[in-house]
């Protein structure tokens, strides 16, 4: 089987896993969270977003979070921002990469913007003036390529057009979302070889929930074809609140279990991000659907 001889796996759960909960988590828990995130190896951590508070509430702190976590060189702090004022309020904090994110559903982003996604993409172009300006790293999310709510399969040539749009803007970076957790292995594979053939130019990191079981399958299609950054989520804990039944991303602590034991380097020290995981459910005041949680890992089996 051919597979990388390592991946860079970035911990999104302060940001996707926390904004979908009901309790909003303080300053001190969410620094205390991500300064064990960084003392486990991750080297690209999602810090939060800066969003609406009225929107978002659980985000609203991201600044202060910002200000307080002890920043690790050689790690990149990302965070979520929807227009010039997330960039405005990044630069202000301290953060130094941020990611934008459209909807690769033309019926989601129509209804809601009453724009097609590529004139979504257009309109972030003083983003990326503004954060370049700054020294700020910027990239690019697509949301729910391999399938919406809304028209169940997006045609290729649409994703196409929204890489296409990005790069017109200056971002060479994109993520693949799977936010609605309709990404079946065949099609991650085939959508991912096609895009890095035609846009050799492009880092791209792939981006899935686990909402139909398909994530790690979907990681392993997406190594296949040669991509080596992954987004996952301490415990799987999230959601998507336009997504009925959403559950969260890709499992960190699972993930870096399995690639540990396909001999794939990480960087990451699986106990400690187990212990995150525990430490997460303590916070959250519920469990989480890790497997490595229940089941231990399998090298504990051997007495
Ligand atoms: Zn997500």
């Amino acid at each position: 089987m051919k597979l990388p001889e390592k991946v860079i796996i970035c911990e999104v759960g302060p940001r996707d896993g926390l904004q979908n909960e009901e309790k909003v988590l303080s300053v001190d828990e969410k620094v205390e969270l991500i300064n064990a995130i960084t003392e486990a190896g991750y080297k690209v951590i999602e810090v939060g977003s800066f969003m609406s508070p009225k929107a978002v509430p659980q985000m609203a702190n991201t600044d202060e979070v910002f200000k307080k976590i002890n920043k690790k060189e050689g790690v990149e702090y990302r965070a979520l921002v929807a227009n010039l004022k997330g960039v405005e309020r990044a630069i202000a904090c301290g953060c130094k990469k941020v990611k934008l994110n459209v909807s690769a559903s033309r019926k989601h982003n129509l209804a809601n913007l009453n724009m097609t996604p590529e004139e979504s993409v257009s309109k972030f172009k003083e983003c990326v003036d503004l954060a370049i300006s700054n020294g700020l790293g910027i990239s690019g999310s697509i949301s729910m390529p391999f399938g919406s709510p809304w028209e169940h399969k997006i045609p290729v040539e649409d994703v196409k057009k929204i890489v296409e749009a990005y790069l017109s803007v200056g971002i060479r970076e994109i993520s693949l979302s799977d936010a609605s957790g309709m990404a079946v292995p065949n099609q991650v594979y085939n959508l991912c070889t096609d895009l890095k053939e035609k846009y050799p130019e492009v880092k791209w990191i792939l981006h899935f929930h686990n909402t139909r079981g398909a994530g790690n399958a979907n990681v392993l299609a997406g190594m296949q074809a040669g991509i080596t950054w992954f987004d996952s989520s301490f415990g799987g804990l999230g959601g998507c609140p336009f997504v009925p039944g959403a559950t969260g991303n890709v499992i960190s602590e699972d993930l870096i279990h399995m690639l540990e034991e396909m001999g794939i380097e990480t960087g990451i020290n699986l106990d400690k991000a187990i212990e995150i995981a525990r430490r997460v459910q303590d916070i959250v005041g519920h469990s989480l659907p890790g497997y490595i949680l229940r089941a231990g890992k399998s090298c504990e089996l051997i007495k």
